[in-house]
């Protein structure tokens, strides 16, 4: 489901669901966004499903911009990506990773190597899609249980799929100037929450996926087309 709202986008989620499931979801995505003059819901039928173990989370919480980006920027290391490469993808967010200025739709693909942008389409990026809880009701609640926002479940899929499809680390802050907290992912670190990665009132962020050049295509195939079902709920600390 996307939608917008006097031409600005507002809204948009996605399932994956069983086909009894169907009216239920498109119901609870027709009433998803609060307001909205244009919204469109898309079926499409997917074949295979591969099922995954959700990244681990945990969270650390800062007094200063500044420090939450250097502790972002030693996961980064912690990660496996030089240091002048992780600059390189916290400086992107900080200055807007769009070439014309400001926010993309997609991610930025890093050369984890020589820091060289690899996305197709610099403007739009790469969007990570096909990606979903299989149990998507309890993961909720646990969320929201453990003081975490529907957001952050989207967000832990979404970092879950891309280390799958080959991502070594991932560094994200939003777009959204009231929402502060990013995270750094990878296979070993899990989802790791930062806050605050930027001040309040910035409308500035992204997503930076550091991958192997040489894997580019796998990698962009696999964000785009295979879908996956995160088969458990994740631990937390
Ligand atoms: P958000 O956390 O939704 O505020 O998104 C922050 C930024 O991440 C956006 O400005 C996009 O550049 C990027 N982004 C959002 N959704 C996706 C996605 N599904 N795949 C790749 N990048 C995304």
């Amino acid at each position: 489901m996307r939608a917008s709202l006097k031409g600005r986008h507002v809204s948009g989620a996605e399932r994956i669901v069983c086909e009894e499931e169907m009216p239920a979801v498109i119901k609870e995505l027709l009433h998803r966004p609060k307001e909205h003059d244009f919204l469109k819901i898309t079926l499409e039928k997917i074949t295979h499903v591969e099922r995954i173990k959700a990244l681990s989370v945990s969270s650390f919480t800062f007094r200063e911009v500044r420090e939450a980006r250097d502790f972002a920027l030693q996961r980064l290391l912690d990660a496996g990506v030089g240091e002048k490469v992780a600059r390189l993808g916290i400086e992107l967010l900080i200055k807007g990773p769009n070439p014309k200025g400001g926010n993309m739709r997609g991610a930025v693909l890093l050369d984890i190597d020589s820091g060289e942008r690899l996305e197709p389409n610099k403007e739009r990026g790469v969007r990570t899609v096909r990606v979903d809880w299989a149990l998507r009701e309890k993961a909720k609640k646990l969320f929201l249980k453990k003081g975490l926002s529907l957001r952050t479940l989207d967000a832990v899929a979404i970092a879950t799929k891309n280390i799958h499809c080959g991502v070594k680390a991932e560094l994200c802050w939003s777009d959204d100037p009231n929402y502060l907290t990013g995270y750094v992912a990878s296979r070993k670190l899990g989802y790791v929450r930062v806050h605050p990665l930027k001040e309040k009132g910035n409308p500035l962020g992204g997503r930076i996926y550091f991958i192997s050049r040489s894997e580019l295509r796998e990698v962009v195939e696999c964000l785009e087309r295979r879908a996956f079902l995160l088969e458990d709920l994740p631990s937390f600390s």
